[in-house]
């Protein structure tokens, strides 16, 4: 004792002289898409530390900043005097944000050549949740209570209250008074009286703490021996590895195994999903699991839930954070693991602001907190094959599905040969006579079928038969696609949307435009009159609204109160339908045409996904896939099972031309209001490109989506090699020039789409 005293005083005395060498400046990174950090005075006597995270003054008003790390030394820039600095104001009642996460801000921002407090707008973006939780006031038994309520009127109720409040437990007057069966004005007297004492106290925990050895199945060897390796490596620091197995393998049980583990070690974990919302099942599968529902992150939460959500992870009382990519950027206390679930998948990549993949980044994120990274896919990408190629990732393989089940049988139905008999009503008709033969044969024997066609609405396209006039957005290069759940016209890229006229808008034709092509809608209809018995579902973005509205679907089918699934991609991942035994392609070349770089490897991906809906128990499963192309080599792959052969020749292709994986890319798109701005700043840009002669500049271009919401766009794409990163030079070329404020300008590394 009398040690850490003597200490004490020592600590004050080096305090106080540290507080006259204290540094009286501060760089503060406000969520703002500023160039960076702006430097701030400290005023006398107050200190600021790295993530503290506080209020500064911005021009007239208060903005919310966190306090930066120095610049390293030979980055600094001729210093403002202090004197001119404002002085940074009150810090806020809310934990400092970790070095790892100021680390990982910048390194995203540098990478994405992002303004650095774009990124941090997205690690703060709750900001209630900096603000202290209001506190609540409880009761208890006060110091001298028992012998107060000697002295007073005493009653059945009021003794009952005491008898309750003896443990000396604080609870909430409602509390107390539902304990001991009173009304709660009694709990208030009680505490006029100061024989209970009125505590104010911040509420509750409200994440439960999951149970790492709860329960689980038993394992069998394979998924055990991957289970194996992947605790091992949780104590090793920062690793990828690539779980890939064929669906229903049992890699979800796999990394819960890993899961457990880093709760065991007391850390957190973090499992990103493309869509959360409607990855209910999965949830439920966490929670069962670990007798606990994991922390969700995704958009629908209110505002309540994302605050209470982003303060538990920061405080560390949230273990397992299940959530969509921008879960990536919450402050985790001590994360332990890192799964990416899916990782093949598109939707980890945004588009829009900040323009990052949230696979490639969770790499660096687990990496600078020293943690394993686990990318799982039945399907992975050619990033992550060629990454475990290369000897950059670990590979574990469970090549078998669970029990035992077969993979389905993948068949063609080659449409030359086998035209969809038309029907007059409908306008046309897409199922061909031997899908249509298979799903009257599986709805007999009382098992689900599913009809697949990754596209929204009744049809893509309305024409008119006399002019050829084609529907299209005021806004958009696009066409229109008609609704009929809704009855509206729609713009699938700015949401406009509009009456079906009656007439053409160009020649005046009246009942001229008709439905070209088909959507979900449309192939559901043509289901209503073929099987006019079969319960139909449709599930498409538009029907599935937020997680309510899936998890009821999801559960109509479970429970087998559908018997005809007509789905988009949104029911191609991760559900497990038991009854489902058939899959019908509608349109398999769909996603083939066109210069996507990733557009075979994705159908692959997609096609085999929603494949492996069928069949997944006791009943084998059949998938028919309907085509004009049966030698194309994703039909072939995906009739044959060679998915390594099928991805070897993919690399092949692309390592020919330097693309992704062997080359990197990078996108600039430029846009406008009006096509003079866009294309005199597209000439000005051309013109000041850097020359450098391992990399290669294309365009300026005009993209398929020419405008977008009244913005007309050109593009560039710059390639370099795989050894090259892109950054500096985009950064040495768009410094070189100064665009009018109204053509924006966007850099997308590393791009996925090439609209
Ligand atoms: P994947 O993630 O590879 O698609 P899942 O982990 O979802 O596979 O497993 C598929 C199905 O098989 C699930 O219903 C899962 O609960 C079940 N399953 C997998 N492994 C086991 C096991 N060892 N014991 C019991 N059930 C298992
Ligand atoms: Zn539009």
């Amino acid at each position: 004792m009398r040690g850490r005293q003597a200490n004490f005083s020592t600590a004050t005395q080096v305090g106080e002289a540290a507080a006259r060498e204290e540094p009286r400046r501060c760089r503060v990174l406000l969520p703002l898409p500023l160039s960076g950090a702006y430097d701030y005075s400290i005023p006398e006597g107050e200190s600021a530390r790295p993530g503290d995270i506080l209020t500064v003054p911005l021009g007239r008003r208060e903005a919310l900043g966190v306090v930066w790390d120095p610049l390293p030394e030979g980055d600094e820039e001729e210093p403002l005097p202090l004197a001119k600095l404002k002085p940074i104001g009150a810090r806020l009642d809310a934990p400092p944000m970790r070095g790892e996460l100021r680390r990982f801000i910048d390194w995203v921002a540098a990478y994405t050549l992002s303004a650095p407090g774009a990124v941090l707008k997205m690690a703060l973006s709750v900001p209630q949740a900096l603000e202290p939780p209001s506190l609540q006031p409880v009761y208890r038994l006060a110091p001298e209570g028992a012998e107060r309520f000697a002295d007073i009127r005493s009653t059945p109720a009021r003794a009952r209250v005491v008898e309750v409040a003896r443990d000396g437990l604080a609870r909430s007057a409602s509390e107390m008074a539902r304990e001991a069966g009173v009304g709660s004005s009694v709990i208030k007297g009680l505490a006029e009286q100061g024989v209970l004492e009125r505590l104010e106290v911040a509420p509750r925990p409200s994440f439960d703490q999951p149970d790492p050895d709860s329960q689980g199945p038993k394992l069998s060897p394979d998924q055990a021996a991957a289970a194996k390796a992947l605790r091992q490596r949780l104590a090793e620091g920062f690793s990828v590895t690539l779980l890939d197995g064929v669906t229903g393998s049992g890699k979800t049980e796999v990394y819960l195994e890993a899961i457990a583990e880093a709760l065991r070690q007391g850390k957190q974990v973090l499992v990103l999903l493309p869509e959360i919302a409607l990855s209910l099942q999965v949830l439920e599968r966490f929670a069962w699991r670990f007798g606990a529902a994991p922390a969700a992150w995704h958009s629908d939460l209110t505002q309540a839930q994302r605050r209470d959500t982003w303060r538990a992870v920061a405080s560390g009382e949230a273990r397992v954070v299940v959530g969509a990519r921008s879960a990536l950027f919450l402050p985790y206390r001590d994360l332990g693991l890192v799964v990416v679930d899916e990782e093949h998948e598109q939707a980890f990549k945004q588009e829009d602001g900040v323009c990052y993949h949230a696979r490639d980044m969770a790499v660096v994120r687990a990496r600078i907190e020293e943690a394993p990274l686990l990318l799982v896919s039945a399907t992975p990408s050619l990033e992550s094959l060629t990454n475990v190629e290369q000897g950059r990732y670990h590979e574990l393989r469970l090549p078998d599905r669970h029990g035992g089940a077969a993979l389905p049988k993948v068949e063609v139905i080659d449409l030359k040969k086998n035209r969809p008999q038309a029907i007059e009503q409908l306008g046309g008709a897409w199922l061909s006579e031997p899908l249509r033969a298979a799903v009257s044969e599986t709805l007999a024997r009382g098992e689900q079928a599913l009809l697949f066609l990754n596209r929204r609405g009744f049809a893509p396209l309305t024409l008119c038969v006399e002019c050829n006039h084609r529907l299209e957005c005021p806004n958009c290069t696009a066409l229109l696609v008609e609704h009929r759940l809704t009855n509206r016209l729609t713009c699938h890229h700015c949401g406009f949307s509009q009456k079906r006229p009656e007439t053409c808008p160009k020649c005046g034709e009246e009942g001229s435009l008709i439905a070209w092509g088909p959507g979900v809608e449309r192939v559901a209809e043509e289901a209503r009159l073929v099987f006019p018995e079969a319960r139909r579902l449709i599930l498409s973005s538009d029907t599935l609204h937020g997680p309510r509205a899936a998890a009821e679907m999801l559960r109509m089918i479970r429970e087998r109160e559908v018997d005809l699934l007509i789905g988009t991609q949104i029911i191609a991942k991760g559900h497990h339908f038991p009854a489902l035994t058939l899959v019908g392609v509608v349109d398999a070349d769909l996603g083939l045409a066109g210069g996507d770089l990733r557009g075979a490897e994705r159908t692959y991906q997609l096609l085999h996904q929603v494949a492996g809906r069928a069949g997944r128990e006791a009943h084998p499963g059949r998938v028919l896939l309907q085509t004009y192309e049966p030698r194309h080599p994703v039909i072939e792959a995906l009739v044959s099972g060679e998915r390594d052969r099928f991805m070897a020749a993919e690399a092949e292709g692309r390592r020919q031309l330097m693309m992704p994986p062997f080359g990197r890319l990078a996108a600039v798109i430029l846009s406008a209001p009006d096509v003079e701005s866009v294309e005199q700043a597209a000439r000005e840009l051309s013109r000041a490109a850097p020359r450098e002669d391992a990399f290669q500049l294309l365009g300026p271009s005009v993209p398929a989506l020419a405008a977008v919401r009244g913005r007309h766009r050109r593009r560039f794409l710059l390639k370099t090699p795989k050894d090259r990163l892109p950054q500096a030079y985009l950064k040495a070329w768009l410094g070189r020039v100064k665009l009018p404020s109204k053509v924006r300008l966007q850099v997308d590394v590393d791009p996925y789409s090439f609209l």
